[in-house]
């Protein structure tokens, strides 16, 4: 049985149809689900008895279960969320001065194993359905008794693993009629999965692609992301391309700052060489500490240097505010924890 979430309003009102159900009904289910913020059928009250019942029969309603609520010092919230079979995910909640900013996970556990991320400790377990990521907003915006602003993903899991359950949950979010979330105000990170980069260039969804780069160096970067063995730089480096030209959107290039990997000057001259003219942004993220690794993060007077550099010789780079590091809940420090982990 699927769940009720996994449905955006037009296929909804499909899926209802076929129950002898009136498209008005989905309109009035689509708002108690992502308006009204409900828990369950029974909190349908506008649907007779006989409706709530034929749902029940034929939809799950998915409700994430708050294992643990963890506050950091800057505002900064980690949810562990228990998934009906028992699996467990990972969910952060930060705050800007432009909002609220929810990054999601889209698997349990992830495939990718780069290096320098946590996710990576545990093995995959599989990929979640659209209703387990639309879910993580709806639990938080009930728990907190707020409205989610922007959602990254960029929580645990590999996006584009998960493609067309991620491409659904995002035509959810952003539907008007239920969590509205526009989708400029929607990033969607890769570690490089090229085809889906083509995919997503032609589909008519305006989110923000993110990059995970980290490294312009072939040899290094498959070290770091073995991703890279598949789908290396030059390739990567077209399909962003493909992408500009037909969204004409600009990237955002992540480049997590390790200090004697990928911090040097000729490391800055290679990302200048391959971004320079190219509708982008290079967001420096400080690489947080995570168990069993070795990697330092640059001291913060090179990650200035480092920056300055790049805005110097025509690359748009700023340095990302390291947010919940106290909690693990920083960049890459999200790992697919047990339930029964404290
Ligand atoms: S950085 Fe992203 S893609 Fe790489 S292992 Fe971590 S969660 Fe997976």
């Amino acid at each position: 049985m699927k769940s009720i979430k996994n449905y955006d309003l037009e296929e909804l009102k499909k899926q209802l149809l076929e129950l002898n159900e009136k498209p008005y009904r989905a309109e009035q289910v689509f708002k108690w689900l992502y308006v009204d913020k409900v828990n369950s059928f029974d909190e349908m009250t506008n649907l007779s008895l006989d409706l709530r019942k034929k749902l029940k029969e034929h939809f799950e309603f998915t409700i994430h279960k708050i294992k643990t609520k963890q506050s950091s010092k800057d505002g900064t919230k980690k949810y562990l969320f228990e998934l009906n079979d028992g699996n467990a995910i990972e969910t952060v909640l930060m705050e800007y001065k432009y909002g609220k900013s929810l990054c999601v996970s889209s698997q349990v556990g992830c495939k990718m194993g780069c290096k320098f991320c946590a996710s990576t400790g545990l093995p995959f377990i599989r990929s979640l359905t659209s209703a387990e990521i639309v879910e993580q907003i709806l639990a938080v915006e009930r728990d907190e008794n707020i409205k989610i602003s922007n959602v990254v993903f960029m929580g645990i899991g590999e996006p584009f693993d998960n493609y067309e359950n991620v491409i659904n949950a995002i035509r959810i979010i952003n539907n008007q009629k239920g969590l509205s979330i526009g989708a400029r105000h929607i990033s969607i990170s890769t570690s490089g999965l090229v085809p889906y980069i083509y995919k997503l260039a032609d589909e008519n969804i305006q989110c923000t692609l993110s990059i995970s780069l980290h490294c312009t160096n072939n040899e290094k970067r498959s070290i770091l992301m073995p991703i890279n063995r598949k789908y290396n730089i030059e390739e990567l480096m077209k399909a962003c391309k493909y992408y500009i030209e037909k969204t004409n959107r600009r990237i955002s290039f992540e480049y997590a700052l390790i200090k004697g990997e990928n911090d040097n000057i000729e490391d800055a001259n290679g990302l200048i060489k391959l971004l320079k003219g190219m509708l982008c942004h290079v967001n420096l993220i400080p690489v947080n500490k995570i168990e069993n690794e070795p990697f330092k993060k640059t001291n913060d007077k090179n990650i200035i240097k480092f920056r300055d550099y790049l805005n110097e010789n025509g690359i748009v780079a700023t340095v990302r505010r390291e947010l919940g590091s106290d909690i693990d809940a920083a960049c890459g420090q999200l790992r697919r924890k047990s339930v029964n982990d404290k």
